[in-house]
């Protein structure tokens, strides 16, 4: 794409100040990565800059490292709130993206007095009120909770130097649209608009038209969706085996973690519960848990108390698992995009990993459309369930609202917190994975390599 990118690169070739590289040199990287040496120059020029990249490229140093070289000039001692206004605004989609975002920007500036903070929805406004009166120049946010200080009066942005959309795809999908262009239209229109994007759909280049100026362009070797240091495979499996399945996956990887997508909250819930009841530590994230309990998750699985974590494609956005080494999607996404973002929590930084998908016939038309995304065609591994296992006995059937929930009623209960509640449940499964004959179906899921 330029000369920047084919030659490699040190960060001290950057522009960056002394201050910024100390930081990096502290976090342990050695070279940038192709997005930052791409990005990184362009964004110190002051150019606006339409970015693609996935979660797992580096992304967000490739903007919160030249966006402090531009505000340094304005870091400051002074304990004045006047004297730190919002100069930069970063937007993200969900709360854990935007946590994370503003841990990174916490590493990156230890050394310069610039402030940061987050804000994002499902916590008490209050409790971040004081961090914005004291002032900040970096903001971190959600848009919705953004939106709400506004109107509260906890800040202003008519100081903005710098707004990044960071996962701009993902914000139109949920429907951001009309508070971004609420937010858009507080911000001065002299300012420098960074956008950061997975893909570069129809509606992300109308939005790059009407908010960027003469943006620079840069897009990373797809490498996630390549698959180059991924390994992708696909078990074709009974929609009643796939939890079967499963347990046998994750115990014949033998891994220390992975990270397994379902389509419905309903679906995480049973899953994540299913495998405790099998013994393997699980837990699940999703829409339906609270901000506390989706951090306490994330953070039980970072630290390795868990080692199963069942998330749907919402919650799951924008979370950083350092060499997480198996992704398996229990179930396909309903949007083929969601597959490059699933797969990508594995791979990251270099690092190998490996994603397998259990689908099922039902699944097929998604998988399809999936290899489309991708043009290539993945081979399709059938995995058999021994003679010698019983399937599942089925509770009797309960109304459901969910109309995208999958055939098998037994995932298509509500969701129900409580593990005393569904006592018969708890049984069968139990019975179920402790009747199959470990050797067995471990051999269906030979180790690759
Ligand atoms: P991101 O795409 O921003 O979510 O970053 C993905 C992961 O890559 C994070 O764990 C970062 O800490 C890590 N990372 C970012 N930049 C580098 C780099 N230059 N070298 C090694 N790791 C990096």
């Amino acid at each position: 794409m330029n000369e920047i990118s084919a030659t490699k690169l040190l960060f001290s070739s950057l522009a960056l100040d002394p201050l910024i590289l100390r930081a990096i040199e502290e976090t342990g990287y050695t070279e940038p990565t192709p997005i930052q040496a791409q990005a990184i120059p362009h964004v110190i020029a002051g150019r606006d800059l339409m970015a693609m990249a996935q979660t797992g490229t580096g992304k967000t140093a490739a903007f919160t490292l030249p966006m402090l070289q531009r505000l340094l000039p304005h870091a400051s001692t002074s304990a004045s709130p006047a004297r730190h206004p919002i100069r930069a605004l970063v937007l993200a989609p969900t709360r854990e993206l935007a946590i994370q975002v503003h841990e990174s920007v916490v590493t990156y500036s230890k050394h310069v007095p610039l402030r940061t903070t987050v804000v994002y929805g499902g916590t008490d406004i209050k409790a971040q009120k004081p961090a914005l009166m004291n002032g900040v120049e970096i903001l971190v946010a959600t848009p919705g909770r953004l939106l709400d200080h506004v109107e509260s009066r906890n800040l202003q942005l008519n100081q903005v130097q710098i707004l990044i959309l960071d996962e701009a795809d993902r914000m139109l999908d949920m429907g951001f649209m009309p508070d971004l262009k609420r937010i858009l239209a507080l911000l001065p229109k002299q300012r420098q608009t960074l956008l950061f994007s997975a893909t570069f759909s129809d509606d992300i280049k109308k939005l790059a038209q009407d908010f960027l100026v003469d943006p620079v362009t840069v897009e990373t070797a797809r490498r996630n969706a390549a698959g180059e240091n991924i390994k992708q495979s696909v078990c074709m499996v009974e929609h009643q085996d796939k939890y079967h399945a499963l347990v046998e996956l994750i115990r014949s990887r033998g891994v220390k973690q992975v990270l397994i997508f379902t389509r419905t909250k309903l679906t995480a819930a049973h899953v994540a519960k299913q495998l405790e009841r099998s013994g393997i530590a699980a837990d699940a994230i999703h829409g339906d848990k609270t901000q506390q309990e989706r951090i306490k998750a994330l953070d039980a699985f970072k630290s390795g108390a868990v080692m199963a974590l069942v998330a749907t494609d919402v919650a799951a956005r924008g979370l950083d698992i350092d060499q997480l080494p198996l992704v398996i999607n229990y179930e396909l996404p309903t949007h083929a995009e969601d597959y490059v973002h699933r797969i990508g929590r594995t791979g990251r930084a270099g690092a190998s990993g490996e994603a397998v998908s259990l689908v099922d016939g039902a699944e097929e038309r998604r998988l399809v459309e999936i290899e489309k995304l991708l043009n290539r065609k993945f081979p399709r591994e059938a995995v058999v369930v021994p003679s010698g296992y019983q399937k599942p006995i089925k509770p009797a059937p309960v109304r459901s609202h969910h109309k995208s929930a999958p055939a098998d009623d037994w995932f298509s209960k509500p969701y129900e917190p409580s593990v005393s509640s569904e006592p018969v449940k708890e049984k069968t499964v139990a019975s179920v994975v402790t009747s199959v004959k470990p050797k067995q179906v471990a051999a269906l899921f030979k180790t690759r390599e």
